[in-house]
């Protein structure tokens, strides 16, 4: 077995465990995890420093879970945009393939939630195929996103028999994956992983770092190894009430994010998604953080703000305002607020010239 499949196996699955390591009613966390999944891998539970903290939020399960029954359980309806169980295709050029049906540490705001985990969610090969079959026949789509669940918990055998296949396909121009491997199983980003993928290239990996305090020596390392492989790293952070919701952690985050050559991707706004109420912000949150980032940070570090419109209609960006008026002398806000004229009747489309 590989350290990886190792840590796997000794991760922790059941609330007894965790009442064991901290003083807590396991009783009452019987009733979440007869839900929503419970399992943390010993790298991410070692971070954690206090009950309640921000490691601690994400990943242990919460009562609050089984209060939230206002919002939906597939808000962006993507078993409905789903031409197959285990695609979604929403943009014509895009597929995104549910190739993994667990995940190393089930974070608690997942907007899977009602999948991820749950018995008889297991992703087969036969499915994969499915997905593969799909991409073959639909000559519009060019960008395949491999997502989950994590796709990373499969062995690199696997992968490799997937991504072959989709680079078989002419109108494939890239492959993405989208992994929190690197963060709660740091160690499954291995030498001969990042050589499988290489061969694969153009392919993108996008990762999902929510905190600093995540950014651990090894969970660095598994990004410079990506990164040294020739794979270009994003990330993508989801914006949690009492995790990551202001400026100052994100700031942080996100500069320590770019010097490893991870490019932050995307600042999700979260999902109306059952369950998952107590970490949702206002929008307004959200808005006054990228406004101060703006000010203050390299725009390489700067993500876009993004909103998964209910019912599937797609990812929106939500920034802060900054045109005041248009027309002829157009006004712009600039990051400190001032308001600046930008001369317009100096631009060669003007309807007047
Ligand atoms: C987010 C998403 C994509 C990828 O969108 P990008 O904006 O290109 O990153 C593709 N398909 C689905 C269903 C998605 O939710
Ligand atoms: S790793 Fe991704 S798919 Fe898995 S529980 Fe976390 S957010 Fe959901």
């Amino acid at each position: 077995m590989e350290l990886w499949q190792q840590q796997l196996k000794a991760s922790l699955t059941t609330p007894a465990q965790l009442a064991e390591r901290f003083a807590l009613d396991a009783a009452a966390l019987e009733a979440v995890c007869a839900r929503y999944p419970l399992r943390i891998t010993p790298q991410y539970l070692d971070l954690i420093e206090e009950p309640g903290d921000a490691i601690w939020r994400q990943c242990v399960p919460d009562v609050r879970e089984l209060h939230d029954d206002q919002a939906q359980v597939d808000p962006l309806n993507e078993d409905h945009l789903a031409p197959l169980s285990h695609a979604v295709h929403r943009y014509p050029d895009r597929v995104l393939l549910l190739v993994a049906g667990t995940c190393a540490t089930y974070c608690r705001f997942c907007t899977r939630k009602r999948k991820v985990g749950c018995r008889g969610m297991e992703v087969s090969f036969g499915e994969v195929m499915a997905g593969i079959e799909y991409v073959a026949r639909t000559p519009s789509v060019r960008d395949v996103i491999l997502s989950g669940g994590e796709p990373l918990l499969m062995s690199d055998l696997l992968l490799k028999e997937i991504l072959e296949r989709l680079r078989r396909i002419p109108h494939v121009e890239i492959i993405r994956i989208g992994t929190r491997a690197p963060v709660v199983l740091s160690a499954r980003i291995t030498p001969s992983l990042c050589a499988l993928l290489r061969q694969c290239h153009p392919l993108f990996v996008n990762t999902h770092f929510n905190h600093p305090r995540e950014l651990t020596p090894e969970a660095m390392e598994a990004c410079l190894r990506l990164a040294d492989a020739g794979v270009p790293v994003g990330n993508q952070t989801v914006l949690l009430r009492g995790v990551n919701d202001d400026a100052a952690t994100l700031e942080e985050l996100f500069r320590a994010l770019l010097k490893l050559r991870v490019r932050p991707y995307y600042l999700h706004h979260m999902d109306l998604v059952r369950g998952t109420g107590h970490f949702r912000t206002r929008l307004e949150t959200g808005l006054e953080i990228m406004a101060a980032l703006r000010g203050t940070l390299s725009g390489l570090a700067i993500p876009h703000y993004v909103v998964d419109l209910p019912g599937g209609r797609g990812k929106v960006p939500i920034v802060p305002e900054s045109v005041e008026k248009l027309g002829d002398v157009a006004v712009l806000r600039a990051p400190r607020g001032e308001r600046v004229e930008f001369p317009q009747y100096l631009c060669s489309d003007n309807p007047s010239a």
